[in-house]
């Protein structure tokens, strides 16, 4: 299949990418790294006239560490995240995605503002950085908003960015003393599969080794990232042993809304949740160590 025939504009700056999306919309689409709008556009997964190109932006690269925390740049690579020293200690548990994704040659490409933006239920990242506590910065001409990621996300494909609106970054907060997370994710073959399912899990522990706080989010078995909140409740105020995750792990699978697709079945999807669950909260622990 061939993309028709649409009209490309470069932007050099996000004022430029605010004016070009308020001319167009909502004719427009943004392109950051391509590798899913392209393959939508081929597969006319929708059409329209003009893209708005993204990659000339300088604001929008870049991974920096701030006092509150991780600001990362919506055109920043998932190469250039994993590979970042930045990505480490409190915040290493995004390399347990980008690591995983996709191939060399992708995530060379794509970016974390299309991972996150373009709403694929399946997509790595907002799981993992969900449970980080992360927050989104949304830009436009008439201002700028900060919203929960986990707000940002409200069916497949879709988001509360407004037409003339685009993700300008991610902020993680600095992870707080005891703090641990991890992300699992099972995919159909070790490379270049998209996930199946994936658990995230982060763990604030009390000095009595207790849990303070716990936050469990879910990939590609429901509409949305989402938050599996009676199983994180299950956990707060006690000690994370084994039975303590089984019993987590198995409210998880309630949470979860899979659907059947070539890639496996509910059924299947809901056990994986069970095991990936256990995973990730063991090694959410383990990264606490003590
Ligand atoms: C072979 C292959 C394997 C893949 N494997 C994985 C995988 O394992 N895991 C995974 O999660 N994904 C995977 N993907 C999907 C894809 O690579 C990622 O989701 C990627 O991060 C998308 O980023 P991009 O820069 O290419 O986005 P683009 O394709 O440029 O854009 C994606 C969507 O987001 C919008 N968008 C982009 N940037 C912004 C912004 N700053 N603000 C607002 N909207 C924006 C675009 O308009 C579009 O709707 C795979 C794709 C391919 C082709």
């Amino acid at each position: 299949m061939h993309i028709p025939s649409i009209e490309v504009h470069k932007a050099a700056t996000l004022q430029e990418a605010g004016v070009l999306l308020g001319r167009y919309s909502p004719d427009v689409r943004l392109l950051a790294g391509g590798t899913d709008v392209l393959v939508d556009l081929k597969t006319a997964r929708f059409t329209v006239g003009h893209l708005v190109a993204l990659g000339a932006i300088k604001k929008l690269r870049g991974i920096t560490e701030e006092r509150e925390g991780l600001r990362i740049g919506a055109l920043t690579t998932l190469t250039e995240l994993d590979r970042s020293p930045l990505i480490a200690g409190g915040y290493a548990a995004l390399r347990d995605a980008t690591s995983q994704m996709a191939t060399p040659q992708v995530r060379n490409a794509a970016t974390v503002g299309g991972n996150i933006a373009g709403a694929v239920p399946c997509a790595d990242l907002p799981p993992i950085l969900i449970v980080m506590n992360a927050t989104a910065l949304l830009w436009s001409t008439k201002g700028r908003r900060t919203v929960q990621l986990e707000n940002l996300i409200v069916g497949p494909r879709q988001t509360i960015l407004r037409d003339d609106e685009l993700l300008a970054a991610v902020n993680v907060p600095s992870p707080p003393a005891r703090f641990g997370a991890a992300y699992a994710r099972f995919g159909l073959r070790e490379a270049n599969a998209i996930a199946v399912a994936g658990v995230a899990a982060a763990l604030v522990l009390n000095d009595d080794q207790t849990v303070r706080s716990a936050r469990i989010a879910l990939c590609a078995v429901a509409p949305v990232p989402k938050l599996a909140k009676a199983a994180a409740r299950l956990l707060v105020g006690g000690v994370l042993d084994e039975r303590a995750c089984a019993r987590a792990a198995a409210a998880a699978m309630e949470e979860a809304e899979p659907i059947s697709d070539l890639r496996g079945s509910a059924d299947y999807r809901c056990e994986l949740v069970g095991t990936l669950a256990r995973r990730a909260l063991a090694a959410a622990r383990q990264r606490i160590g003590g």
